[in-house]
């Protein structure tokens, strides 16, 4: 008997011929045919980032978009996202550097880490960067000390919000300990600036934000009736990108949050957003090679499909399968059939799926193209330095 796959397919994945090519993706093949680049590598369309931070612009009216730089560090992408007047989310002092190289000024900059060095803060501070995001004690000590006179937001956390990438317990306090921390604030010299929080990336949901957003609302009630006045509330990142699960349109999005914050804050705050995957996951495409399609037994049908791309260069996100991307096989085409992907590395975690069951064409072979659409977020920015001798993932701009 063939052995059944061991199919938990909750994303029914389409065939590559079912995926609609956007413009991005006609004028990266474009280039991809005419410099024919070596494989693999990521190619970014900088217009469909302009594209996506305009949108976001005019979704959230009046808020500020703080670019959450480690989605994609390419210095282009952050060069135009300068043009573009945005700000800037950072988690280290590499990327502040990189932020003031491209143009950014420092009151342009946000040093979103909770978790840093004494030194790092120091380093924000003497380079003009005057906004931090705490959740404890110790680090609001650190920032008053080597920060002083700076702005705080302080990190709630929140109970799982169905994202599908969640981050857990790791960030954010008690949403007690918050407001106890946001008023310490000005005894220690600094300014509270408001409540922050991350619903989670690849956020399907758009009533996800509510909770966090009343309980922002509540902390916020509550120190100003101590007279202490939060002008801000960060809304963090979250905003999807398109993957093989569909998510709702950005529309959906603005008209829930800005319910939320009309319904929880009686004057409106600052908002402030801190996207991510939602500014440069669509524009990207990642392209590959077949390194070999292989059958592992005569009565199993599902072929091992093995590429130059894995989980060590590139695809960090296909970790338990969180992110399902959309692929297509440029020149061919044909009958499909079930597949399982790996990467090119000796690791056995190196499998991209095998529990969602992918279709390439059967005539798929060694040294055919193979394409992972809209994978301008979290990707190059994963890949190791050379794990089994590969290389990083190379970034072309266009
Ligand atoms: C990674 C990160 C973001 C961006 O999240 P996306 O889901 O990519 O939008 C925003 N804020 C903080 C603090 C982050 O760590």
């Amino acid at each position: 008997m063939a052995p059944q796959p061991t199919a938990s397919v909750d994303t029914a994945t389409p065939p590559p011929t079912a995926v609609e090519l956007t413009g991005a993706i006609a004028r990266i093949r474009e280039y991809l045919e005419r410099e024919k680049p070596a494989t693999p590598c990521l190619v970014i369309d900088l217009q469909t980032v302009r594209e996506r931070y305009t949108e976001l612009f005019e979704a959230f009216d009046g808020a500020k978009l703080y670019y959450a730089v480690k989605a994609n560090p390419a210095r282009e992408v952050v060069r135009l996202l300068v043009e573009l007047g945005a700000h800037f989310d950072v988690a280290s002092p590499p990327e502040i550097d990189l932020c003031l190289a491209e143009g950014a000024r420092p009151e342009q900059i946000s040093y979103g880490n909770t978790i840093k060095k004494r030194a790092d803060i120091g380093y924000a501070y003497e380079r003009g960067v005057r906004l931090f995001t705490t959740d404890s004690e110790a680090d609001l000590e650190a920032i008053a000390e080597m920060a002083p006179g700076a702005a705080v937001f302080c990190r709630i956390v929140l109970a799982d919000t169905g994202s599908l990438t969640p981050f857990g317990h790791k960030f954010g306090c008690a949403p007690e300990m918050a407001t106890r921390l946001l008023a310490k604030a000005p005894e220690l010299g600094l300014t509270p600036a408001g409540v922050s929080f991350h619903v989670g990336s690849q956020q399907l949901d758009p009533r996800a934000w509510d909770a966090a957003v009343e309980q922002a609302g509540e902390i916020t009630a509550k120190l100003a009736a101590e007279g202490i006045e939060l002008r801000m509330l960060n809304i963090g990142g979250g905003l999807p990108g398109r993957y093989s699960r569909p998510a709702p349109p950005l529309a959906d999005f603005a008209a829930a949050i800005n319910a939320s914050v009309t319904e929880h804050f009686p004057s409106r705050p600052q908002l402030v957003l801190e996207p991510g995957r939602f500014l440069v996951s669509d524009a990207g495409l990642l392209r590959c090679e077949v390194v070999l399609v292989a059958r592992k037994s005569t009565v199993d049908d599902r072929r091992w499909v093995y590429l130059d791309v894995g989980r060590y260069n590139g695809l960090a996100e296909t970790e338990n399968e969180y992110i399902t991307y959309l692929l297509a096989t440029p020149g061919r085409d044909g009958d499909t059939g079930p597949v399982y992907l790996a990467g090119p590395t000796c690791d056995g975690d190196d499998v991209l799926y095998q529990h969602n069951i992918y279709r390439l064409p059967m005539g798929l072979r060694a040294g055919d193209q193979l394409d992972f659409l809209n994978t301008g977020a979290y990707t190059a920015s994963y890949s190791s330095i050379a794990f089994n001798g590969f290389a990083p993932l190379p970034t072309h701009c266009l």
